[in-house]
């Protein structure tokens, strides 16, 4: 007999508060979303809390919650996360940092600003050049640069200081820098590699051409989200005895195939797959169908374009990312899904990105399971609204993932 197939679908972001210019609806209200609702109207829907008190409501923290991993018991941050993905080797003294290439500016009187936290979202090919060149001006054996994709890049600093307190540029835009500098036991060194990039990267021949296009250049660095390597057990084990899951991660994010890595899944590159509304959302379906076909168990399908919209405060773009995420990618399982004999659903974001603050919060998040042997609870529809209704919220986020497969 054919297994039981398993499938989460992820919009980052997606959950969102009432907004005025959609009538008091929010983006998930208001969108128009058939699959999506077809989903909660045909299986059990609530809550789930997926960012313990405590943490930073961050797609880390949330993605390992819905994986089934208590981030109380196994996060040390997002960095180490994302290098796992990069092929990073870490030595256990070894603290990664996230690093960012940001725009800044100043404000009228003449201190730094955050204008923008992925320098106009510079290309992955534009980066890897002005990484390597701070590679060689600033690497060193303590500290080492390596080039990501777009604006995320990663910096190790051996035997480092992970007790330093660092702030995300997302969670800082328009604001002066100053307060949000890295500060705390070490910080210094961190400080001076940030003002040393702010000397160089102006200059550099790619921030040039960015300016005279008239888009953002990468005039500094920024470094946050630092950690040590964190030890997972094998995707699965922590729900599912004596059976050890294969499965796949597709995300064009690193942080998700980061994940991915760590639990021992596999990650599939999909061609065309952005972190946008641009993404190649038939490519990331076909791949889907196709892992679960030869064998897989289990696919965490990622779409990081709802979040990304939530970020630039855009309202009609967040509707239009989630819209196409219900059409491109939801419509799509479903009907695809079809070809196995027996299938379960997993729907919701990771986090709310309010459209209105432009960053992420902690308030629980909608979901939906759907397919073999789940009941409907008579949920109007997938809407954070419509979900909270039904009354059902779980606490425990890790244990979430528990009832997809259990
Ligand atoms: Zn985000």
């Amino acid at each position: 007999m054919e297994s039981t197939k398993h499938i989460v679908l992820l919009g980052d972001g997606m959950a969102d508060e009432p907004i005025k210019e959609l009538g008091d609806k929010t983006p998930l209200q208001y969108a128009e979303t058939p699959n999506m609702d077809k989903i909660a109207k045909g299986g059990t829907s609530g809550m789930v809390k997926t960012i313990p008190d405590g943490f930073e409501p961050g797609s880390d923290v949330a993605n390992m919650s819905i994986m089934g991993y208590d981030p109380s018991k196994y996060y040390t941050g997002r960095a180490p996360i994302e290098a796992a993905n990069m092929g990073i080797e870490l030595q256990s003294s070894d603290i990664a940092f996230r690093m960012n290439l940001v725009t800044l500016g100043s404000n009228l009187g003449g201190r730094q600003k955050m204008v923008d936290y992925s320098a106009g979202y510079i290309t992955t090919e534009e980066s890897a050049k002005i990484v390597q060149f701070i590679q060689r001006e600033f690497g060193n054996y303590e500290f080492s640069f390596y080039p990501g994709k777009s604006y995320r890049h990663i910096m190790v600093w051996k035997n480092g200081k992970d007790e330093i307190v660092t702030t995300p540029p997302h969670d800082i835009l328009g604001s002066e820098i100053g307060m949000y500098l890295p500060h705390g036991d070490g910080a210094g060194r961190i400080l001076k590699i940030i003002k040393d990039s702010q000397k160089v990267l102006p200059k550099h021949p790619v921030n040039e051409a960015r300016i005279s296009k008239g888009v953002n250049p990468a005039n500094s660095l920024w470094l946050w989200g630092q950690g040590k390597k964190p030890t997972f057990p094998a995707f699965g084990e922590l729900f599912v005895k004596g059976k050890k899951l294969n499965g796949a991660v597709i995300s064009a994010v690193d942080l998700l195939q980061g994940l991915g890595v760590l639990m021992g899944l596999s990650v599939i590159e999909v061609e065309g797959a952005t972190g946008w509304i641009d993404t190649n959302y038939a490519g990331k379906v076909d791949a889907a169908l196709n892992i679960l076909s030869t064998g897989a168990d289990f696919v965490y399908l990622h779409v990081e374009a709802p979040d990304e919209a939530g970020h630039m405060g855009d309202t009609s773009l967040k509707v239009q990312a989630i819209e196409e995420f219900d059409k491109f990618i939801v419509g799509p399982i479903l009907d695809g899904i079809k070809r196995f004999e027996r299938y379960r659903i997993l729907l919701l974001p990771d986090h709310h990105t309010p459209v209105g603050i432009r960053t992420h919060t902690s308030k629980p998040v909608p979901f939906s399971l759907f397919g073999k042997q789940i009941l409907a609870n008579n949920v109007e529809g997938f809407s954070e609204a419509s979900c909270e209704k039904s009354g059902f919220l779980i606490n425990n986020g890790h244990t979430l993932m528990k009832n997809l497969f259990g």
